[in-house]
């Protein structure tokens, strides 16, 4: 079986806890975000869209629940 989203906690929409991989500056970042997320500290890019579900570049700390 193929799993597509193995950095991704959870399957419903959430919005994650990323940490910047860069300046360690922490962010949230909609896990079905259909925009670019940068770093607000350094500019680096945390997230991108791809299809329904972002591509998350920085390092997940956890989900928030809504
Ligand atoms: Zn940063």
């Amino acid at each position: 079986m193929k799993r597509e989203n193995v950095m991704i906690p959870k399957p419903r929409s959430a919005y994650l806890s990323v940490q910047c991989p860069k300046c360690g500056e922490m962010a949230v970042v909609f896990s079905h975000t259909t925009t670019d997320i940068s770093c607000k500290s350094c500019g680096e890019l945390l997230a991108e869209p791809s299809g329904s579900k972002a591509v998350v570049l920085g390092k997940i700390l956890g989900a928030l629940d809504q």
